[in-house]
């Protein structure tokens, strides 16, 4: 591997914490000290060089035969003038060894690179409102996923035959919505969360859209596609359908719902790709996806949850439409219950809550509050080692999930954000010390164990082969990693974008819902992260940044605007990314999770 010096390649608001970089690849003998140059972008600094090669032997002085820009060391004072000047300092870290610097102090707005002897840093910019190039990229990514209509320069019309009922093979009309990821399953579990996440982008942004030559209103569009297809996902009954084209179990294998469909809090987890393909288009012709139609109680309480938030937005009839297909499955939700498991119980109570604040008066408020307790009575209490993090019904496991890695935390914080709507304020006061507890005493004590500041992953309270995969202390007994531990039951090693980017979510949220500055920092370092400030100085967005992975697509390769799903972590939990073009889904393939999540944690960041 080269040297790299690795920063965010987006760059930076002028007041945010800004850590450089070097990655020295196979290389040693650095010095522990390194200098480092921020200068304007595009002008570099001149370079000793040596005889034959002086600048005057090629066709310019600035680029001079034999066209090896980084050769020589910098000559500093001369040419182009240095902004800022600093020292990377090599540390030790479980990662290994690289360089430090930490440059926050410059603030000022402008478009730059920095300079090394070994190696120049991508440019990056400084200013306000930095962060709004994730939310367009969001956008037009989102727009690029839609099933059921032509994409231009990217699909034709896909998916107008969907789809037909697992059940008895009966044809429903349920085009619409979105490709989920790198591929063609619709998954209600996951797209659902983007109508929260374009509402809350039309509740921010204000009129600063219109301003940037985006229409307003195109996020009313979107949340109006999305429920061409969710609105026919719900039977008379009131029950949600799973998904559309998840596929089947795969053949030969003894997989059941009831025992393999979850594992770490993740839907899903056999469906095979077997309708993961293009269609003929043509209703009845015997080609048709399958929706799978059974009863799963986080689809069912997300629906109720964004057709709630979405029929205070959307205009008549849409409004009314909406909000009667919540209360609708609301009801069978209550009447069918659920497990109790942690991630149930915190979409229950967001559901709920959503349906108040739509003016919904069907809510039994005493249950309501007793779920919420019930849902805050699951956060360890800790004396030493971590504390704060949610775990199952009785303190079975620590709550684990890919997906939904903040969903409890950021159900609380919106009870908080919503509490003049209920008549106890104290269950209030007590998510909000709740959500305190989950940020300070694990998020952020545990984000000090690596030079990244990267969130964790979870806390395992019976960690599984513990003698082939590294745990750190958690406290009492407890293990936790920062990345999902790759030797488990099923075999799914699951990148972490979506971890970090909710993680930013929540702490961008809560920093300014709960008047906590000091938690901006933090959120801003995992966007960072996935910017290219990484081991690999790689950006993990496909259309910001430079030096991305190769991405994995299984029908269209280029998706435009895509997040992948990003690092996963060796057995001694360190962090691994595949950078070859032997492209497997693990860490590479596209997926929306992670990029809903870092549009809503830019959109808290602009103040
Ligand atoms: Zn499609």
């Amino acid at each position: 591997m080269d040297i790299q010096l690795s920063l965010s390649h987006l760059g930076y608001l002028p007041e945010s914490p800004k850590i450089l970089t070097l990655l020295p690849g196979d290389a040693s003998g650095l010095p522990d000290a390194i200098p480092f140059y921020l200068r304007q972008n595009c002008l570099r600094m001149p370079r000793t060089v040596k005889g034959e090669d002086k600048p005057e032997a090629g066709f310019s002085a600035r680029f001079p035969a034999p066209y090896d820009l980084l050769r020589g060391k910098l000559v500093p004072g001369e040419g182009t003038a240095s902004l800022y000047r600093g020292e990377l300092r090599k540390i030790s870290s479980r990662w290994g060894e690289m360089w430090q610097a930490d440059f926050s102090r410059f603030r000022t707005p402008g478009s730059y690179q920095i300079e090394t002897d070994w190696q120049i840093s991508p440019p990056f910019a400084i200013r306000d409102r930095v962060y709004d190039r994730i939310i367009a990229g969001y956008l037009t990514f989102l727009r690029a996923q839609r099933c059921g209509t032509a994409v231009f320069g990217v699909h034709d019309a896909c998916h107008l035959d969907d789809g037909i009922l697992d059940s008895d093979g009966s044809p429903l009309a349920a085009a619409g919505g979105w490709h989920d990821a790198g591929d063609f399953r619709k998954w209600l579990a996951f797209i659902l969360y983007h109508v929260d996440a374009l509402l809350t982008l039309r509740e921010r942004l204000g009129e600063d859209l219109g301003r940037g030559g985006i229409a307003p209103d195109s996020l009313l569009d979107e949340v109006s596609w999305g429920n061409t297809y969710f609105h026919r996902m719900i039977d008379s009954s009131g029950q949600v359908y799973e998904d559309v084209a998840g596929g089947g179990t795969p053949a030969g294998s003894a997989l059941t719902y009831e025992n393999d469909w979850w594992f770490e809090n993740h839907p899903g987890c056999y469906g095979d790709a077997s309708d993961n393909r293009w269609t003929d288009n043509v209703p009845n012709s015997g080609d048709e996806r399958r929706i799978r139609t059974t009863y799963n109680p986080l689809v069912q309480w997300a629906f109720v949850q964004v057709q709630a938030r979405a029929s205070r937005h959307l205009r008549s009839p849409q409004a009314e439409k909406c909000l009667q297909l919540a209360r609708r499955a609301a009801a069978f939700g209550r009447q069918c219950g659920h497990d109790r498991r942690t991630l149930f119980l915190g979409a229950e109570v967001r559901g709920e809550l959503e349906l108040l604040a739509a003016g919904d008066t069907s809510l039994d408020l005493h249950a309501f509050i007793s779920s919420a307790q019930e849902l805050m009575q699951r956060q360890a209490k800790a004396i030493e080692g971590l504390s704060g993090y949610f775990t199952e019904a009785e303190a079975r496991d620590g709550f684990r999930s890919i997906a939904f890695a903040a969903d409890p935390a950021l159900t609380l914080l919106r009870l908080w954000e919503l509490r003049s709507m209920l008549p106890d304020a104290a269950v209030a006061e007590q998510a909000r010390e709740a959500v305190f507890e989950y940020i300070e005493n694990y998020l952020l004590v545990d984000a000090s164990s690596n030079p990244f500041s990267l969130t964790p992953y979870g806390v395992y309270l019976n960690p599984p082969h513990r003698d082939r995969q590294l745990f750190r202390d958690a406290g009492n007994g407890r293990g936790v990693r920062t990345f999902i531990h790759p030797f488990n039951s099923q075999g799914i090693v699951h990148g972490t974008s979506s971890v970090l980017m909710s993680h930013a979510h929540l702490l961008a949220r809560a920093a300014s819902l709960l008047n906590q500055p000091a938690w901006r920092g933090p959120a801003e370092r995992l966007l960072h992260w996935c910017l290219g400030h990484n081991t690999l100085n790689r950006s993990l967005f496909s259309g910001i940044g430079y030096r991305q992975p190769v991405g994995y697509s299984f029908r269209i390769p280029q998706i435009p605007e895509a997040m992948v799903v990003g690092f996963i972590g060796r057995p001694d939990d360190s962090p691994y990314l595949e950078e070859s073009t032997a492209i497997e889904w693990n860490t590479l393939e596209y997926w929306s999770v992670p990029f809903l999540q870092a549009a809503q944690a830019a959109c808290w960041l602009r103040g």
